[in-house]
């Protein structure tokens, strides 16, 4: 029998958050391969950091969250999220599938065009929308969702400019019984703003309004809000087909679904906490089809679920770059993924695992990332086994908002890898290099 590798005792205080009813794990979780491809293979062929996403996970949870809806709604309809993750091949991916595009800016909506979706199928929301931007939405059939009165009125303008119609929805803001609220999107409801704006659209001649919409914030832990939203809608829908004899086509509930990653400062972890996609859409459509709206008029139910719907899809691998004490005696390791690329690990407690076993001998540790700034801290206090240099660590529950809010930082951003179905992988976009920089910057000569 080979001899026992020794290893120096530890005494260590727990510190690191009160231990939940689970008390602390005793063996130590690893990810060894993403899909079936070896960690030390995946940086091999692509560096490391490489973010890493799964073909295989977006397509299910895409159908898990398709199918909580469908079997409770008779008209269901996703529209990706795009500055959740706009890289092209995810986008591709729930388009395939059938998902139509919500977009939030000009950029993202000439990038739905560009990846084939249909003028027609997109969803145009945001507080800032320039007149172009209108136009291109007018021109395109698009479905422009109005934030505020100011966009209202450039739009009427803009559609008497292009003596075209526009397929129209207001973004609607309300007391889900969330706080904060989120206020400063939309119309107000209960002051009666959404009202006032249904009113002065419904008198525009070339307007058309067909939905109603809100987002009632993100990583919301309540379905039941959802619900309480969804009457809201309802009963909005109900008053304009009183008034006006006008039936609205869809009801827009917006993203905010909560993703399995466990907020900082959590009791428990966000995968025994987190609503399924079953529970909202319980919510939801409980409250569309027990409404006042006659069943012949119910709406089309469109979900923007950004989110819950690839944050557990993507990974980022890292490799260790340092073992150290801190001067109070505290384990640190340093490793070559920083915040800069991290941008969810200001929320959460992300899940960092070694890619191979490791000693059972946990020791509370912080993990540093590698920029030359204070806070660039990937977590605080992980109860974390013995890691050497070279080791390759897995983050997880990263593909969300990640790779759209990162920001370049001392160092290139690294390449972003997609397993297909079939096993095989694909660089989705390439790190960049010294001509990413030197192709956009100029230097006055002197
Ligand atoms: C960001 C956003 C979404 C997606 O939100 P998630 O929290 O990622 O699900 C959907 N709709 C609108 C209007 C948004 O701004």
């Amino acid at each position: 029998m080979e001899k026992l590798k020794y290893e120096k005792p530890v005494i260590s205080k727990i510190t690191a958050g009160v231990p939940n009813k689970f008390g602390l794990p005793t063996k130590q979780k690893i990810i060894t391969d993403i899909d079936g491809i070896a960690v030390p293979e995946l940086i091999e062929n692509y560096g490391s950091p490489a973010f890493v996403f799964s073909e295989k996970t977006i397509r299910k949870t895409y159908n898990d969250a398709k199918r909580a809806f469908e079997t409770r709604y008779p008209k269901v309809q996703f529209a990706w999220s795009y500055k959740t993750n706009y890289l092209n091949a995810v986008c591709s991916i729930f388009h395939d599938e059938g998902s139509w595009a919500e977009v939030v800016s000009g950029f993202e909506f000439e990038k739905a065009l560009l990846n084939g979706v249909s003028g027609s199928n997109i969803l145009f929301n945001g507080p800032d929308k320039s007149e172009k931007d209108l136009e291109m939405a007018i021109d395109n059939n698009a479905c422009i969702h109005i934030d505020h009165f100011d966009e209202l009125y450039l739009l009427i303008e803009t559609t008497r400019k292009l003596n075209k119609k526009a397929r129209v929805a207001i973004r609607v803001n309300m007391d889900t019984g969330i706080y904060p609220m989120w206020d400063r999107f939309g119309f107000n409801y209960e002051n009666g703003e959404a009202w006032n704006a249904i009113n002065r659209i419904m008198l525009a001649q070339d307007l058309d309004l067909i939905g109603l919409h809100t987002h009632i914030g993100t990583y919301i832990m309540t379905a039941s809000a959802y619900g309480v939203a969804a009457v809201k809608l309802s009963n909005l829908m109900v008053a304009i087909s009183r008034k006006f004899n006008h039936w609205i086509k869809y009801i827009d509930m917006g993203g905010g679904f909560a993703s399995k990653n466990t907020l900082k400062g959590a009791y428990m972890p966000g995968s025994e906490t987190c609503p399924s996609f079953d529970e909202y859409a319980e919510a939801i459509s409980n409250s569309i089809i027990s409404s006042e709206i006659p069943h012949e008029h119910l709406p089309v139910l469109f979900l923007e679920t950004g989110r819950a719907l690839i944050d557990d899809a993507g990974y980022l691998l890292t490799s260790v770059l340092a073992n150290k004490r801190s001067t109070t005696g505290r384990r640190t390791i340093v490793i070559d993924a920083g915040v800069n690329m991290l941008f969810t690990t200001f929320w959460y407690n992300l899940g960092v695992f070694p890619s191979k076993e490791v000693s059972s001998h946990a020791e509370e540790t912080t993990i540093y990332g590698p920029l030359c700034m204070n806070i660039d801290v990937i977590r605080e206090a992980i109860n974390f086994p013995q890691v050497n240099v070279g080791d390759q660590l897995v983050i997880e529950r990263v593909g969300a908002y990640n790779v759209t809010q990162w920001m370049q930082f001392i160092t290139y951003r690294p390449n972003i890898v997609l397993i297909d179905l079939d096993g095989k992988t694909h660089i989705i976009r390439k790190s960049d290099t010294m001509e990413t920089f030197n192709n956009s910057e100029l230097n006055p000569k002197r």
